[in-house]
């Protein structure tokens, strides 16, 4: 596709937040993209992307995530497949961007990775029709939705277990143009893969998604939206490397460190 584009928000010289345009391994700075992440205007001042700290997508905005939408995964935790997605927030603390490291909190024994397709939202979607709404996806990034797994059997929400700081790397940008209905999905820890599924082995595809998130909840330009982890979730430790690699998007890679 002629259009195809990454875009990046990163972290300015004097600490602003831009967005920028990705080719190759430069980043250019673009002013005045709409909320689908088009039009705009390159400002230039090309910087080499390894020196830049490139930014969370969602920040500021709601993260809504989905359980057991692979039919594998969700047998793997011994659990039926859901009639209706089931949702759950990723809160806004929990954010951080490629190479931040994930930080495993004291109150946990078992943390796992969840590589997941993250969809970022470009239009207000209200009560929205599954067309509406596979019309308003600006673009699509990688998110690791890092659970606390222990905590999450314990309890009967998921909301702490999902919640803790550093629990959602989001990025390294988001591909616009990209058709998502049929995308690899992995994840490797220390370069070894751990999980590898396609999105078109969701149960319920990402325009049946949101159009279920809109009916309760307004999703709003730069809300977020993971869409499931495939089968193959498992512990990170202190040391590790993730890797959440979203076939045509890029790969998203955090440090692990115990604090
Ligand atoms: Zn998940």
């Amino acid at each position: 596709m002629s259009d195809e584009k990454r875009i990046a928000r990163y972290l300015g010289q004097d600490g602003e937040i831009l967005e920028g345009i990705v080719e190759g391994d430069e980043i250019e700075e673009v002013s005045g993209l709409d909320p689908m992440l088009r039009g705009g205007r390159r400002v230039g001042g090309k910087r080499k992307l390894a020196g830049v700290q490139l930014l969370p997508w969602g920040t500021g905005r709601k993260v809504v995530g989905v359980g057991k939408n692979y039919a594998a995964h969700a047998k793997e935790l011994k659990s039926e497949v859901p009639k209706e997605p089931l949702l759950l927030v990723k809160v806004g603390s929990a954010l951080i961007g490629h190479g931040q490291p994930i930080e495993l909190p004291p109150a946990s024994s078992e943390v796992h990775h969840e590589a997941e397709l993250a969809v970022v939202i470009g239009k207000r979607l209200r009560r929205a029709s599954e067309k509406e709404c596979a019309a308003a996806v600006a673009g699509v990034t990688c998110l690791n939705d890092v659970t606390a797994r222990d905590i999450q059997r314990a309890e009967g929400q998921w909301t702490r277990a999902k919640g803790f700081d550093t629990f959602c790397p989001v990025g390294p940008w988001v591909a616009v143009g990209l058709d998502w209905s049929d995308l690899r999905v992995q994840c490797r820890v220390n370069g070894q893969v751990k999980q590898d599924g396609r999105t078109r082995d969701q149960i319920f595809p990402v325009p049946h998604l949101l159009a279920f998130i809109s009916a309760g909840m307004t999703l709003e330009p730069g809300d977020v939206v993971t869409t499931g982890t495939p089968e193959g979730v498992g512990p990170i430790r202190s040391g590790d490397t993730v890797e959440i690699e979203v076939e045509g998007v890029g790969v998203l890679r955090n440090p692990v460190i115990a604090r």
